[in-house]
């Protein structure tokens, strides 16, 4: 027998196992000295009170013969479905309940969504990228090309010229540069697609951080609908990290090669998903009841706070960076020419702070580093205020 041997190119992604492994050693030598981690790309805050008491309620209900719930609708139940194409609907998106499909979390439907298509097919990503679009299209042995993302479009990259694609990966906001997409520039990239007769898989697991008047939705944007299919969690925007619960947009007229991309995708999905569980979805549907809305834009605020904060030092300190306005990450250009590790180990010795090295998310990330909102107030403003004093004494 054979493997899929496509594993045999992934290239192994050492960045968060020599993160934890340099942290560690300074740690055990310098038990004396507190750490704050900046790293990390995980929520810290807990669930809205409304989502706790749904999830709880749900659990009741399961445990009652009258109000038991076996398998799910594979594509998620109508009433959070219905709240979500509502929620859609607050930021002026036409989105229906049947071309919303809920799941267990947008990474896994970025990297499953290859299923439907071709392993023949071009994918482009962007540089620096989320590793899941490149890794999964390369266990599936599709071909990888690169827009780039630099200084000059502010880390945002736009359609390249003389590339062809058939499949193109964005991500905005961006994990990890922050930078969000305008109209204007999403409708550079749909007049791209739809040349190229390709389809944009775009990721807004950080829509509900934006502040600014950037697109929350591809579909917010004329002729998404022809080209375009859009994953979202509640992740990052309520705390689901670990409870589990994204959704993905595929408008219903959406087609290519003589087939129906909707129909595919609930094919492949009653193929091989069984759904999400009855609490989740009755507390995912809590997310976006007034209550539910009013209580994790409190937990947002205080990530944006956060981000403020962290942002207000680069500015003062007149260091580059992208995001922090509409993305919980800030994505700075590592002072006096350091590349990424070596600024990560600068940072950790002298300010025992801990970011994420660029170069980690792709070659465009040289010289590049992230840092998250997602940390404690407290912590964030302790990290800053190290931070602020060794560099402003370079
Ligand atoms: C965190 C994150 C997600 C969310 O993934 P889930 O599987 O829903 O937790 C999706 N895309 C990007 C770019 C992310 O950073």
């Amino acid at each position: 027998m054979k493997i899929n041997n496509n594993y045999d190119n992934l290239v192994p992604n050492y960045l968060f196992a020599e993160v934890a492994k340099r942290t560690n050693e300074f740690i055990s030598k310098n038990p004396e000295k507190k750490v704050i981690k900046l790293g990390i790309g995980d929520v810290t805050l807990p669930l809205a009170p409304v989502v706790v008491e749904a999830m709880k309620q749900g659990a009741e209900e399961l445990g009652s013969k009258e109000t038991f719930k076996g398998y799910p609708d594979y594509e998620g139940y109508e009433f959070l479905r219905q709240a979500i194409s509502d929620y859609y609907k607050s930021f002026g998106v036409t989105v229906a309940a049947d071309e919303i499909f809920v799941s267990d979390g947008a990474k896994s439907d970025c990297g499953n969504i290859g299923d439907i298509f071709g392993t023949d097919n071009t994918v482009l990503v962007t540089d620096p990228v989320y590793p899941v679009y490149v890794d999964s299209n390369i266990m599936a042995g599709r071909e990888i090309v690169y827009a780039d993302s630099t200084e000059k479009n502010g880390f945002a990259a736009m359609p390249p010229k003389d590339t062809e694609a058939d499949i193109i990966y964005l991500c905005s906001p961006n994990n990890p540069t922050g930078s969000a997409y305008t109209y204007n520039e999403l409708e550079a990239w749909i007049e791209y697609a739809l040349e190229n007769d390709a389809i944009i898989l775009y990721d807004a697991a950080y829509e509900a951080f934006i502040t600014e008047e950037v697109p929350r939705s591809i579909f917010a944007v004329e002729g998404a609908r022809k080209c375009a299919i859009e994953f979202c969690s509640l992740s990052k925007t309520a705390g689901f990290t670990g409870t589990r619960c994204g959704y993905t947009v595929i408008p219903k007229e959406l087609e290519r090669d003589g087939h129906n991309l909707n129909k595919l995708w609930y094919r492949r999905q009653a193929t091989k998903f069984n759904g999400v569980s009855w609490p989740v979805q009755r507390g995912a549907a809590a997310v976006f009841s007034e209550e539910g809305q009013k209580q994790i834009k409190e937990n947002i605020a205080y990530y944006q706070e956060n981000a403020r904060i962290i942002s207000s030092a680069m500015d003062e300190l007149g260091i580059y960076y992208t995001g922090g306005k509409n993305s919980p990450y800030i994505w700075l250009k590592c002072p006096d020419g350091m590349d990424s590790w070596e600024f990560f180990d600068y940072l950790l010795e002298n300010a025992n702070v801990v970011g994420t090295p660029g170069e980690g998310f792709g070659s465009n990330g040289a010289g590049y580093f992230r840092l998250t909102s997602f940390g404690d107030r407290g912590n964030t403003i302790e990290a800053v205020e190290r931070i602020k004093k060794l560099l402003s004494k370079k």
